[in-house]
């Protein structure tokens, strides 16, 4: 008689999740009368040689598929409970297997460092730095020789709770060792605090809510204990975070946990700011800018339901929350929720799949929502809230497009705008140039002969950075020195071509000498907390003039700016990638959405060479929807996403054949078991072939249905893991691609 191995069998083997990129799990053995460690904990095991790793456990079993003198046994148990609760671990190896990535990794993507590392999960708080008594009655003014320590000593005076390292680290990268200077005269001391966000400021009443956003929080109110799936389309000043704020507060009212989810660390205080001045509850954030320590407590305090609202960024997707009980995607159109290397997940659906596992209801907010997300509220059973209108008398702006085929542009600027900026200038109001490329020029030409400045490693030119003389490229990070004559003819002639802020700031700083310019872009940003400083003195009234990249464009409120100017509209209209219009549009209306906010009417000045776009009339007429309607029928036509599923394999290698010959292999293996409901194309070179010195080629693959789609894709990468042309070049899977390129 055979025994049914699932009858009562002793757990002998654990399945475990180790992080490497192998798409499996590995059996360990539970030795005799050992602890059987739970699903969700984790353990120490040995792998490969001589390694200890620390594995996720994902499934106990009586056998394995190999003889147990194969198996090694567990080392040591971590953890007595499972650290990743039942559901959420469901959560992560659906997104393994949905992604097709290795689960190892995808696990570890979701775990703090710390507890990645090993450490015990408990955390005993923040570290914080606090003055002793007698650093209490120091002045710090007369530590002049030393200013770093002096600024370190001048900032805990004024915070007498103390401050965490990240804060610390917004002073000076180097604080630590200026610290323990300060430490060893017996000045300064730390101290264990809670990571919690909860300060104790005076509370402000909730607005009576429009009818629009009453009817919005109704609508999920009225199904808060079900998974269902809002999109609120709200234009910029809608009031969309106050239906936030009191869809939260039922939620915590109700004893559960809220979860956030922005595009960028950068939008993370002023909704941080938001909660404090309604609620006073506890709010742990999750993004890339803490430290290990507080990332970890933060995470904890979520996992045992302490902190009432989880704020993050990407990955905070994945933290444990004891009692979830409502999702908020903030921006939810916003590409950065797409990670773009490895374990390559879209945070906003795994939040809605998160949602539909823990029966609790989500809320995909924004201004401009992709098209994924339209097209869902008329197929799928996705509810639309829209909030038509700005909050109380404010107006939306009146967009204006220029045609630049018949203006004269200094640097870039038209005498329209010109005259614009200057007129805010007069008038003590902002104004706000937006120009998506850093740098001051994006090329530098031999006028004599025409030769553009390369990058040796990329199919690329490099971009001028005059402030720091520096030529850089924007895709692999080289730099070089600019040369003062052409290296093809020796010509004495380089000139600078196009536009970047740099070059607009400068030339603002030209024509409106008198006037306050605060820049935003990645190069002005690079130092911790400048970005927040800057944030700051905007708000302060302490600028005139804003230019930056789309880092102003997300998000931020800018209640003086009362001019936008798009300085160049072209980028990306007339681009290969089918959802570069789209992804245009959106930016262009976000940043419109920034002039005009409070009771003073905004301004849109769009300089473009194709005024006759449609792009520009739905714009000017604020119509997303019109937009939106006339790119999904072409969608349709062209049979793109949302009509089709995609998925991208890539490949580099150091000559473009290798790549290539992958993909080609890959292609046929692929025709084989193919099956006629997915379609697969013909591998190409990336637009951008070379890129760091490597090139790369890719290969798309396309269903009109989910399923037929991932059966094929499991199978097919599968067989490409055993191909031994697949360990010469590196290659990835990309499932629902964003970027194309
Ligand atoms: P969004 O998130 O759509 O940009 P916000 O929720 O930030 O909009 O609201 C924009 C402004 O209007 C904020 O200053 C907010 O305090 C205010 N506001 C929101 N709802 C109301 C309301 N019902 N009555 C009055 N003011 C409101
Ligand atoms: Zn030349
Ligand atoms: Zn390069």
């Amino acid at each position: 008689m055979v025994k049914s191995p699932a009858m009562s069998a002793p757990t002998r083997v654990v399945q475990v999740a180790i992080p490497t990129p192998l798409r499996c799990h590995f059996d360990y053995l539970v030795p005799q009368n050992g602890a059987v460690p739970q699903p969700g904990a984790r353990v120490r095991v040995a792998f490969g040689r001589q390694r200890q790793v620390v594995g996720v456990v994902l499934n106990n079993a009586s056998e394995s598929a190999l003889a147990p003198e194969r198996l090694k046994p567990i080392g040591e148990i971590l953890d007595n409970e499972p650290l990743l609760p039942p559901r959420l671990l469901q959560l992560l190896t659906w997104a393994a297997d949905y992604y097709h990535h290795a689960v190892g990794d995808v696990i570890h993507t979701a775990l703090p460092a710390l507890l990645r590392q090993g450490n015990a999960a408990s955390a005993p708080g923040v570290t914080n730095w606090v003055l002793t008594q007698t650093g209490g009655k120091l002045n710090p003014g007369e530590l002049t020789r030393a200013p770093l320590q002096q600024r370190l000593l001048g900032a805990l005076a004024e915070a007498p709770q103390g401050l965490a390292p990240t804060a610390l680290g917004r002073i000076s990268p180097g604080w630590s060792a200026a610290m323990k200077i300060l430490q060893s005269k017996g000045w300064v001391g730390t101290q264990q605090r809670d990571c919690l966000q909860q300060r104790d400021v005076p509370l402000l009443p909730a607005p009576r809510l429009t009818p629009a956003q009453q009817e919005a929080v109704q609508a999920v109110s009225a199904k808060f204990d079900a998974f269902a799936v809002h999109l609120l389309h709200g234009v910029t000043g809608s009031g969309k975070t106050e239906v936030y704020l009191q869809l939260i507060e039922r939620a915590v009212q109700a004893q559960r946990q809220a979860l956030v989810l922005v595009p960028e660390i950068a939008l993370t205080p002023q909704f941080i700011q938001r909660f404090e001045q309604r609620f006073n509850m506890p709010v742990a954030v999750l993004h890339s800018g803490l430290s290990d320590q507080e990332r970890l407590c933060a995470w904890l305090s979520a996992r045992v339901g302490k902190a009432s609202i989880v704020l993050g960024t990407r990955s905070a997707v994945f933290t444990p929350l004891a009692k979830l009980g409502l999702i908020v995607v903030d921006e939810e159109h916003d590409p950065s929720y797409k990670q773009q290397d490895g374990f390559r997940y879209s945070a906003r659906d795994v939040a809605v799949m998160r949602a539909r596992r823990e029966q609790v209801p989500v809320i995909l907010g924004s201004a401009t929502p992709s098209l994924e997300s339209i097209y869902h509220t008329q197929s799928v059973n996705y509810r639309i809230l829209k909030l038509p209108d700005r909050t109380g008398d404010a107006r939306l702006p009146q967009v204006r497009v220029l045609d630049m085929r018949s203006q004269v542009p200094v640097d870039g600027l038209s005498h329209p705008l010109r005259v614009a900026v200057a007129q805010r200038l007069a008038r003590g109001e902002q104004s706000l140039l937006f120009l998506n490329r850093r740098g001051f020029a994006p090329v530098l030409m031999c006028h004599a002969c025409g030769w553009l400045a390369p990058c040796r490693r990329c199919d690329a030119r490099l971009t001028l950075h005059q402030h720091a003389r520096k030529l850089r490229c924007h895709h692999c990070g080289a730099e070089a020195i600019p040369p003062t004559k052409c290296p093809a003819c020796s010509g004495a002639e380089l000139r600078p071509v196009g536009e970047g802020t740099e070059r607009i700031e400068t030339t603002l700083t030209r024509l409106f000498p008198e006037a306050k310019i605060i820049r935003i872009d990645r190069d002005t940003t690079r130092r911790k907390g400048s970005l927040e400083e800057k944030l700051r003195d905007i708000h302060a009234g302490d600028a005139d003039i804003l230019v930056g990249t789309q880092m102003l464009s997300k998000g931020h409120d800018f209640p003086a700016v009362t001019l936008v100017g798009v300085v160049n509209a072209d980028q990306g209209l007339y681009s290969a990638d089918f959802r570069a219009a789209e992804h245009l549009f959106q930016r262009i209306m976000q940043v419109s959405g920034r002039a005009g906010r409070a009771d003073k009417p905004g301004e849109v000045l769009i300089q473009t060479y194709h005024p006759e776009h449609p792009i520009f009339k739905a714009l000017s007429r604020h119509d997303y929807n019109a937009f939106a309607e006339y790119t999904l029928a072409e969608r349709r036509e062209t049979n793109y996403p949302p009509f089709a599923y995609l998925a991208l394999l890539r490949a580099e290698a150091p000559q473009l054949g290798a790549a290539l010959n992958f993909l080609h292999m890959a292609r046929d293996l692929g025709r084989e078991i193919i099956g006629n409901e997915v379609e697969i194309m013909e591998p190409v070179p990336a637009p951008m072939e070379r890129r760091a010195g490597r090139y790369r080629a890719q290969l798309l693959v396309q269903a009109s249905k989910r399923p037929p789609l991932h059966n094929f894709l499991s199978r097919w990468i599968a067989s490409l893991s055993e191909d031994k042309l697949g360990r010469k070049v590196r290659w990835s899977l990309d499932v629902d691609p964003i970027d194309m390129y």
